[in-house]
């Protein structure tokens, strides 16, 4: 398979102190490329920064704060000089009913899921330009794509990523830069953690859920493409998983 050399690229990952962020972070490094890792627990960002080595610096980061964002970014610029490769992927969601639902919930994945992306893509958008290949990557959900009982606000904010990112790939398409989404359906990993631990244990292993790495595999597989090719979307799921 022709991939392009991804040795010396500069990627920040949000959300890399577990689950597909981490697993891209260990893909990305083995491929060459420096990655900034980004994420609220401190303590996990530097244990994988010092596992990964010189190519990985931790810059712990709340994507819902905007002065942690913008601090973020100018530290990118700073150090690296500029950036090939926004991996938007820090995400929350709570199970609950709409009507059950707490509107201190809505917030927050709001603000991560929602508010997190548009700010790192506005403050990274800068970096990108004139960077040959230059990407925004995304992860959205199969809840992107379909509702789901008792997931309304996580489907709310995720279907309105993939609004955003339609329109924003016309917009920064001329200027060469890439803008891709990727959904995955179920995956193991720490997401859902207001639902009792067996029931997502339970729903995954029936499903022969995915392992993070899939997904990161996918990220992988559309950054090295050559330079003009964008994959726009990559929908991966279990092949157990027939509905949402
Ligand atoms: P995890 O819960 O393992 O990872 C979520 C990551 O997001 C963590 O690193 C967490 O770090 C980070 N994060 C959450 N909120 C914030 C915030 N406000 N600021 C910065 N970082 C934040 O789950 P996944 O790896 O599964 O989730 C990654 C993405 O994949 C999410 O967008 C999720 O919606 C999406 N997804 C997951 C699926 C699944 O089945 N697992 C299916 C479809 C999509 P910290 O707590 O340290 O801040």
């Amino acid at each position: 398979m022709k991939m392009e050399d991804l040795t010396n690229k500069v990627a920040v990952i949000t959300g890399a102190s577990s689950g597909i962020g981490e697993a891209a972070a260990r893909l990305l490094v083995q491929e060459g490329v420096r990655v900034v890792l980004t994420a609220r627990r401190r303590e996990r960002l530097e244990a994988l920064a010092a596992e990964l080595g010189d190519a990985a610096i931790a810059i712990p980061t709340d994507v819902s704060d905007p002065e942690q964002v913008q601090a973020l970014f100018s530290q990118v610029r700073e150090r690296f000089g500029g950036l090939d490769l926004l991996f938007n992927n820090a995400g929350v969601g709570y199970h609950a009913p709409f009507a059950d639902s707490k509107p201190e919930e809505w917030q927050r994945t709001i603000d991560a899921n929602l508010y997190g992306v548009l700010r790192c893509t506005h403050a990274a958008i800068p970096l990108l330009k004139g960077r040959p290949g230059a990407m925004i990557s995304t992860v959205s959900s199969v809840g992107g794509r379909y509702g789901i009982a008792g997931w309304s606000v996580y489907n709310a904010t995720k279907f309105a990523v993939v609004g955003f990112h339609d329109a924003l790939r016309k917009e920064l398409g001329p200027e060469g830069i890439r803008v891709a989404l990727i959904e995955p359906g179920a995956v193991w990993t720490e997401w859902g953690h207001n639902v009792p631990a067996e029931v997502m244990h339970e729903r995954r292993e029936s499903l022969d859920a995915l392992h993070p790495e899939d997904v990161a595999q996918a990220l992988v597989y559309s950054f090295a493409q050559p330079a003009n090719v964008l994959v726009e979307e990559i929908l991966v799921r279990p092949v157990r998983q027939i509905s949402p």
